[in-house]
Order: structure tokens, then C-alpha cells, then sequence
């Protein structure tokens, strides 16, 4: 059993994520998760917040272009080896959120995260979030919150999961969303 300082900094998670290595041993999904969560957690150094909130920024904006860029940052940030695809669809065989009851919102698999056009509409805009996350709708859009919950599903399948004590995966892709919401 490997013991790991109590403070890893966020900036040393980082790069152990990105050299997926621990004292010269690959890490373990155990490990991965471990680090994956350090990293986007309030704790440990706060020295760079730029990246979550420009993240935040360019999804509030919701457009296509805009998003793209924010994935880019996504994939770096989290060190994912292979590039995530990103579709915007009518999603019509999609069947409708249970959070958004009536909308079909999006949804994601290890290496693509496809946004249905619901999602982009301004009264979904409006709309209620689930209970699950907490936030300001003057600051964050819904879409923001959405696009956030479908890359932790991205990361999630990729064996990059928060933290062990939240099994379900929804739950695990709300508290994902939640950690760039609270640092804006
Ligand atoms: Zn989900």
C-alpha cells in the first residue's frame, strides 16, 4: 500500500496525472481517482484557478465554437491522452431527461459528449437544475452545468472518477460540475 502525503498539492496531482506514474509505477485506477479528485478539489494549493473559471466563461457563452475551446482546456487539464469528440444534435433518439422532464438534454461515453439541441435553447435556459447542484443561474447557465456533468461522465468512463464514496455515476458527474461551479 502505497502512502501518499495528506496535502498533494494541486499542481503535483497534475502531474502525476499527466505522467501517470507514482515513484516510477503506473497508478492504479485506485490512484488515478485519487489524484483526479485532489486536483479539481478547493484543497491543496489554490495557486491557479485561471483554467476552471476560463472553462466556466467560455461555456456561459454557449455556442459551439466556444465550447469547443473549453474542452480543449477540459482534455489538458485532466491529461487525457486522446481528444474527446463533441456533436451537437437534435438528439431525437435520445428519450427525455429525468432531471429536465420534457428536454433531451445530453449525454456522453468515453469518447464523445453529444449535446442535444434542447440544451442550447434559451427557455431550457430557465429552466429548474437538478437538486443535486447547487448554483447561481445568474452566473452559470444551465448549459454550463450540463456540458460539465457530461465530460465527468467522459473522465468517469475513462477510469478518472471522483472519489470512491460517491458510487453512482450521476451523482459522481453532479459533484464534478459542482467543484468548477463553486470556484466561480
Ligand atoms: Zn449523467
Amino acid at each position: 500500500m502505497l502512502l501518499i502525503e495528506r496535502r498533494v498539492s494541486k499542481r503535483k496531482a497534475h502531474e502525476i496525472l499527466k505522467h501517470g506514474k507514482v515513484h516510477g509505477k503506473s497508478l492504479t485506477p485506485k490512484q488515478r481517482r485519487y489524484f483526479g479528485y485532489i486536483y479539481g478539489s478547493s484543497y491543496g494549493d489554490d495557486d491557479d484557478m485561471s483554467d476552471f473559471i476560463t472553462v466556466v466563461t467560455l461555456l456561459n457563452k454557449r455556442t459551439q465554437e466556444d465550447s469547443e475551446k473549453a474542452l480543449l482546456i477540459l482534455q489538458q487539464m485532466y491529461a487525457l491522452q486522446s481528444a474527446v469528440g463533441l456533436e451537437f444534435s437534435t438528439c431525437i433518439e435520445k428519450t427525455t431527461s429525468t432531471v429536465y422532464p420534457g428536454y433531451r438534454t445530453a449525454y456522453a461515453n468515453a469518447r464523445r459528449i453529444v449535446i442535444c439541441a434542447d440544451s442550447m435553447k434559451n427557455n431550457f435556459n430557465n429552466g429548474t437544475h437538478s437538486k443535486t447542484i447547487r448554483y447561481n443561474s445568474q452566473k452559470i447557465q444551465h448549459y454550463t452545468v450540463v456540458f460539465l456533468h457530461e465530460f465527468a461522465h467522459v473522465l468517469d468512463k475513462r477510469g478518472l472518477l471522483m472519489e470512491d464514496a460517491t458510487k453512482n455515476d450521476e451523482r459522481i458527474a453532479d459533484a464534478f460540475a459542482q467543484q468548477f461551479i463553486d470556484k466561480v
